[in-house]
């Protein structure tokens, strides 16, 4: 098995070793890394300035540091080299619960695997004033992998131990209300800042991850790519209906080639394939 391993921690995190060692006894292992924390940056990947990378030694073993976030370290990382099986993130300093799904760059490395069609999963610890024990903490990843691998291989899983584990849990996501806490501070100069915080509105649901975390077992939640709303979906084209009876009768049932091409156009502007024949747009552009 091919593994390459990621984080948000940056590359030179004790998270991303103990991962990493824990790693290379189910296969080969290549670490790629941002060069600087990324926590909370999301699935934000740069596309104004080109990435590079640089070797770097982490224990016994090469690693790269790339100067961009964590979901670029993915793309940047399956691109070199062999083809990669699977992406691990983390270990995280810190736990992915619940609403964390939406900003944690730990979670998004492992959604960019997922993305590219490989398996990722996000591996998170507790980090409050103490931080978390790795060493004591390696013989419950190894259970960990040892059980997603052996398993069905779903696109993404999320898990989080809790500072003492106690045996793994498959959980639901803890989506509850945060009031978005605002905490003000000030600036040695005087000037006021703000911390931005979350804090839980609601007690964490039976058989979600937060709730698993709290009761001691190692939570491993499953998720997928496709946030679609099926069931608000289907109610809306009842109660407001839209254009859809239209669209059935006028559109293809697929789009021409030249209609896609025009839409990837649009989402892409800036071809890097200076061979790439130019599409409809940019004929028309120049003529
Ligand atoms: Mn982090």
């Amino acid at each position: 098995m091919r593994i390459l391993v990621c984080n948000d921690d940056g590359v030179y995190s004790p998270g991303i070793a103990a991962l990493a060692d824990v790693a290379l006894e189910f296969g080969s292992v290549r670490i790629v890394a941002p060069d600087v924390e990324q926590s909370s940056m999301g699935h934000a990947v740069t596309h104004s300035r080109p990435l590079s990378y640089r070797p770097t030694t982490i224990g016994d073993l090469t690693a790269f540091r790339v100067n961009g976030t964590p979901a670029d370290c993915v793309a940047l990382g399956a691109h070199l080299g062999e083809k990669v099986d699977v992406v691990l993130s983390g270990c995280n300093m810190g736990l992915n619960l619940g609403n964390s799904i939406w900003h944690s760059g730990t979670l998004a490395a492992a959604k960019q695997a997922a993305l590219l069609g490989l398996r990722g999963i996000a591996l998170s610890a507790p980090a409050g004033k103490v931080d978390p024990d790795f060493d004591a903490l390696k013989p419950w990843i190894r259970k960990v992998l040892e059980t997603l691998f052996q398993t069905e291989p779903l696109p993404l899983i999320n898990v989080n131990f809790p500072r003492q584990p106690r045996g793994l849990l498959w959980t639901r996501a803890s989506i509850r209300h945060y009031d978005g806490r605002i905490v003000p501070t000030t600036h040695p100069l005087g000037r006021e800042l703000y911390w931005f915080t979350v804090r839980p509105l609601e007690d964490a649901e039976e058989g979600s991850d937060r709730w698993a975390v709290e009761q001691g077992w190692i939570s491993m939640t499953p998720l997928r790519l496709d946030v679609t709303d099926d069931a608000g979906l289907a109610r809306l084209r009842v109660r407001t209906p839209l254009d859809e009876p239209v669209a059935a009768l006028v559109s293809l049932p697929t789009s021409t080639e030249e209609e896609a091409r025009s839409v990837q156009e649009d989402e892409a502007p800036v071809s890097l394939d200076a061979s790439a024949e130019p599409g409809p747009r940019g004929r028309s552009d120049r003529a």
